[in-house]
């Protein structure tokens, strides 16, 4: 059996359902071998994952993934070995989860207008983890409570993905700014789920820049895409990661994918392992 690793999940240190240690449980429980914890610009959940990690033999990689905007769109950048002990870089990632914050306030603020009953407080008071870090998800299932809509799904299309009706895009930092926050912290970029953004200039463009990796195996890549991922990894020398982005339950389905469906070879691990580690040493 192949031993793999699932590089891309979240927890409730996000907008995950799971705390940090579940995540790696269902890990063991899947066959894997490592697993990163990324959730939305935070570390927070990382460490108790590493110490349910020892306990279980899964190896955890700290990880983040950094919300960006590009084009009009969001990009997001994972961020993997990342110094997720050292003050300073957590410091920089609370400053964007502020602006996380201002785009929940803009959101509500729509949804109100579209006569939507909805207020920031009913949504704040669904979270239970570390940091007050609430998403769309968490919003998605207040309108679901509320009968607004029937399903996470549903809520993203009709108000609150790319094209719904309350959708907002906030002012972010660049994906080249996050390309640099984590090299320069020591860890490796890489490019979370490039076929959901539909734009190759834009991917080209940041695999120029200095992205050290693309997310080749997630659950919004067509099969077309993994082969296309592939080739530019192979032609730009690019580390190929993958995971699920398992977010964990909302309603009895896992919301996005089930944690280990999709994964990298173990030595993708490896390779980040070592790439950071050289980094480091310069620093
Ligand atoms: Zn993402
Ligand atoms: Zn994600």
């Amino acid at each position: 059996m192949e031993i793999k690793a699932d590089l891309h999940s979240h927890t409730v240190a996000s907008d995950g359902s799971c705390q940090p240690a579940e995540n790696v449980r269902i890990a063991k429980e899947q066959g894997l071998a490592a697993l990163a914890i990324t959730d939305h610009d935070t570390v927070a959940g990382v460490a108790e994952a590493i110490e349910a990690g020892k306990e279980l033999g899964i190896e955890v990689i700290p990880g983040v993934e950094i919300s960006t905007a590009a084009k009009g769109q969001d990009i997001h950048v994972l961020g993997y070995f990342v110094p997720y002990d050292q003050e300073s870089f957590r410091e920089k990632l609370t400053g964007l989860r502020d602006v996380r914050h201002q785009r929940n306030i803009q959101l509500i603020k729509r949804l109100n207008e579209l006569g939507v009953e909805i207020t920031l407080e009913d949504v704040y008071r669904r979270k239970t983890g570390p940091d007050k870090n609430i998403g769309r998800p968490h919003i998605a299932e207040e309108l679901m409570e509320k009968g607004y809509v029937e399903s996470v799904a549903e809520a993203f299309d009709k108000y609150l993905g790319k094209t719904g009706s309350a959708y907002v895009n906030v002012e972010r930092i660049s994906p080249q700014q996050a390309i640099d926050l984590i090299k320069k912290s020591g860890g490796a970029a890489v490019l979370a789920h490039p076929g959901l953004y539909d734009d190759d200039e834009l991917v080209e463009e940041l695999i120029v820049y200095g992205l050290d990796g693309i997310e080749a195996y997630h659950p919004d890549n067509s099969p077309e895409q993994v082969k296309e991922y592939e080739r530019l990894a192979d032609e730009y020398g690019l580390i190929r990661t993958g995971g699920s982005d398992f977010h964990g339950y909302r309603g009895p389905e896992p919301f996005h994918a089930m944690l280990g469906s999709y994964t990298a070879p173990l030595d993708t691990v490896a390779k980040l392992r070592k790439l950071t580690e050289m980094r480091k040493a310069k620093l």
